[in-house]
C-alpha cells in the first residue's frame, strides 16, 4: 500500500523512539513523513532528519506562536535560511494563525503579517504550504486566498463544513488526522469531500486515535482504512488516490 503522511513533527520523538516510529512506518508502507519544523532549531532538526531517514522529507516554517517569540530580525534571518534551502525541502510549514493563543489584536496582526510574509516566501520559491489554524479558521482561509496561494494543505481543520468545502473549492487540500477514529467532525469532512482534495496526516506524536494516547506515522493505514470504510471504497484504492494527491502536491 503506498501510504503519506504529510505533517509531523518527528524531532518531539526521542532518538531510539524515532528510528523505531521511522521503522515501523516504513513496514506499514509509509513511503513519505513529512516532518514539520515551527521556529529555528526544529527547522534544522527536520533538516537533519530528511538525512537521516530514506522516507523523511522536510518542511520548515515559523509557527504562529513562536514566530511572535523572535525579534523582526531573527524572523528575516530564518527566512532567509529556508529560502536557502529551497533546494531541500517539499514545503513551507508549519506556519498560520492561532487565534486561541492570540493575547490581543496586536498579536493577532503580528500573527497575521508573519503568516504572509511566509505565503510570499513560498509564492516565490514555488513550494506549498502546511497551514494550522486555531479558532481562526476563516482568517486562514481568506487569507490564502487574498494571497493567490494555489498550493496548501489545512492540517486539523476545524472550520465549519461549509468553509471546509469553499477551501476545496478554492483547490486546497484538507487533511484527516488519525482521531477520525473518535472524531464525527473529520469523519463529516471525509464523507464530505471528493478523495481528490483528501490528505493523511497524524500531526505525531498528537492527535492521536485514543484520548491521550500518541500518534506515529504507522496509523495512517488505519485512518485510509476509515475513510474506505466511509465512503465505501476499497482501502488500496484510497491509498493510492491520496498518494497520488500527495505527490501531485509535493513534487
Ligand atoms: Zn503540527
Amino acid at each position: 500500500m503506498l501510504l503519506a503522511d504529510v505533517h509531523a513533527h518527528l524531532d518531539i520523538f526521542g532518538e531510539e523512539e524515532r528510528t523505531a516510529v521511522v521503522k515501523r512506518a516504513a513496514a506499514a508502507g509509509v513511503k513519505a513523513i513529512i516532518t514539520s519544523g515551527i521556529d529555528p532549531d526544529s527547522n534544522r532538526k527536520s533538516l537533519e532528519l530528511q538525512q537521516q531517514f530514506k522516507i523523511v522529507k522536510a518542511a520548515l516554517g515559523l509557527y504562529p506562536t513562536e514566530a511572535l517569540k523572535l525579534s523582526a530580525a531573527a524572523v528575516e534571518k530564518e527566512l532567509d535560511f529556508i529560502r536557502s534551502n529551497n533546494g531541500k525541502i517539499v514545503a513551507i510549514g508549519e506556519i498560520g494563525l492561532d487565534y486561541q493563543e492570540a493575547k490581543s489584536e496586536k498579536e493577532r496582526q503580528l500573527q497575521q503579517r508573519l503568516f504572509e510574509q511566509q505565503l510570499k516566501l513560498a509564492r516565490a520559491i514555488g513550494k506549498p504550504v502546511i497551514v494550522h489554524s486555531r479558532n481562526a479558521e476563516k482568517a486562514v482561509v481568506d487569507t490564502l486566498i487574498r494571497c493567490g496561494c494555489k498550493k496548501a494543505v489545512l492540517h486539523a481543520f476545524h472550520g465549519s463544513l461549509k468553509l471546509v468545502k469553499e477551501a476545496a473549492a478554492a483547490g486546497f487540500y484538507v487533511t484527516i488526522p488519525t482521531n477520525i477514529q473518535r472524531s464525527s467532525h473529520f469523519q463529516a469532512i471525509a464523507k464530505t469531500l471528493p478523495l481528490s482534495r483528501l490528505l493523511t496526516e497524524t500531526d505525531a506524536p498528537f492527535l492521536a486515535s485514543e484520548k491521550g494516547g500518541k500518534s506515529e506515522p504507522a496509523h495512517v493505514a488505519a485512518t485510509v482504512a476509515r475513510i474506505a470504510e466511509i465512503k465505501g471504497m476499497v482501502a488500496e484504492e484510497v491509498a493510492n488516490i491520496i498518494y497520488s494527491n500527495y505527490q501531485h502536491l509535493f513534487s
